[in-house]
């Protein structure tokens, strides 16, 4: 079970349970979404004793309780869960918590500073409105001198183009929906998408004795250990999570999927070699459908040596590190994959009776409506602050870092916003960690 680093401080907000009835018209600061992200800049504006709210259309970490199968566990080890006041401190360092221990950690957390959260709330829009902002709630409407926008890096599941093509008497499952493999009809399951989740669920389904096609795309990869140390640590180590968004070399590079490994049983290597190896049916990108067939791009090998390319891309970094501290990764890249892959695969003919969609999110801020996205829908802001006096975003994949939208340094990124607010709503308090 998870443990809290810290316990928290007390009486500078009202407990979570009050805030219902005392909730206000009006707010210093509100804070969209009770994940991670929120709940961190809460942590800050507690600390620096700002007037706040936390907006939450589930209940806290609702992301983590509702959108994820029931095996999963983080794919970061423990040690690396570096949440302002609810860094990791129990048994099992080394461990990867499962989900139940991750709602617990977060319930801890949140039970240790009491944030102000108002819990089932949804904010169906914000905007601009004299000084300030008005949100639009299932109650009415709140006034808010300043907003952060926590909602969550990964909102909108992404599906392909021609995803629409698909036959209506297969079974088709976002990776939000998926549970276990007895929830799913019987028969063959095509995972559509290979980056950290579709490997996991083709493990999964594959050891569930289910036959699986895995149609993969461009993702890194690296081994679960090296030299004796997790992956997780050579990223932090050698700097990769320090990347900012002029570090990449396009805006579209922010949808890189994340390094491939998982956390499952203790942690080992899960990429596209592993998973052939193991018998999953690996096929190229998905190109649309047609009479009962599932057409897919003859791209497999092509894909398998970008993730390569990508997977050499951060062993320069590796060596950077090893060479630094004159240590060794023990890591050498193989050579290319070359796996025989099927263009057609006849849905009927290899009795497939579930499609699970595993192709990544997109943003979904349509109900913030003001004038601060990019092409792709990412909010343009600078250290979380936008261009819109007063609204800022927390959360947001390379928001500052690599390391922005995980447990890991989320923190830093909240800090920093808190920082900001503070100097707009009031004197700059001592935060218990860095100073500037
Ligand atoms: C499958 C998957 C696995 C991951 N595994 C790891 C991992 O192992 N380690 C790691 O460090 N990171 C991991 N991450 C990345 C990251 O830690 C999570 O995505 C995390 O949930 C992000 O936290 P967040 O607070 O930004 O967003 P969320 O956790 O999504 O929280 C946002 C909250 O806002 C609420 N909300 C949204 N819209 C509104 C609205 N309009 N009004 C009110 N409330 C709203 C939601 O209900 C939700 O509770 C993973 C991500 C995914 C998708």
């Amino acid at each position: 079970m998870a443990r809290l680093g810290s316990k928290g401080r007390e009486g500078v907000v009202p407990a979570a349970a009050k805030i219902a009835a005392e909730m206000q018209e009006k707010v210093d600061v509100a804070i969209v979404g009770g994940g991670q992200a929120g709940l961190a800049t809460s942590w800050y504006l507690t600390e620096g004793k700002i007037d706040h709210v936390v907006l939450e259309a589930g209940r806290v970490a609702e992301t983590w309780r509702s959108r994820r199968w029931d095996s999963f566990c983080l794919v970061t080890p423990n040690w690396s869960v570096k949440l302002p006041g609810g860094e990791y401190a129990g048994p099992e360092p080394d461990g990867y918590m499962s989900l139940s221990e991750l709602i617990a950690h977060f319930e801890s957390w949140a039970e240790s500073f009491d944030p102000p959260v108002q819990e089932g709330c949804q904010v169906s829009s914000i905007e601009a409105d004299g000084d300030g902002f008005k949100l639009t709630l299932p109650t009415g409407s709140l006034h808010a001198r300043s907003v952060v926008v926590a909602s969550g890096g990964y909102q909108r599941a992404h599906l392909p183009a021609n995803s629409a093509q698909l036959p209506a008497n297969v079974t088709q499952v976002l990776a939000e929906d998926y549970r276990n493999p007895a929830a799913l009809p019987p028969g063959a399951v095509l995972i559509i998408g290979g980056g950290q989740t579709g490997c996991q669920l083709a493990e999964e389904l594959h050891e569930a004795g289910r036959k699986v096609f895995l149609s993969c795309g461009r993702c890194p990869w690296a081994p679960r250990r090296m030299g004796g140390k997790d992956l997780v640590w050579w990223v932090i180590e050698s700097g990769f999570w320090n990347r900012t968004p002029a570090d990449l070399p396009s805006p579209a590079a922010r949808l890189i999927g994340n390094v491939l490994s998982t956390g499952h049983g203790g942690g080992h290597d899960l990429n596209y070699r592993v998973l052939h190896e193991m018998g999953v049916e690996l096929v190229g990108r998905f190109a649309g459908a047609e009479d009962g067939k599932i057409h897919f791009a003859d791209d497999l090998a092509q894909n398998s040596d970008a993730s390569d390319g990508l997977a050499a891309g951060f062993k320069k970094w590796v060596d950077a590190l090893c060479e630094k501290r004159s240590i060794s990764s023990t890591w050498v890249l193989p050579p290319p994959m070359r796996v025989q892959a099927r263009t057609e695969l006849d849905l009927a003919g290899e009795g497939v009776g579930t499609v699970i969609w595993t192709s990544g999110y997109r943003s979904d801020y349509g109900w913030v409506h003001l004038p601060v996205f990019d092409d792709m829908g990412f909010p343009v802001q600078q250290d979380g602050r936008t261009s819109v006096p007063g609204l800022y975003f927390m959360g947001v994949h390379f928001q500052r870092k690599a390391q922005s939208a995980v447990l890991y340094g989320v923190g830093e990124d909240a800090e920093i916003v808190a920082r900001d607010i503070v100097e707009r709503h009031g004197p700059i308090p001592a935060f218990g960690r860095t100073s500037p």
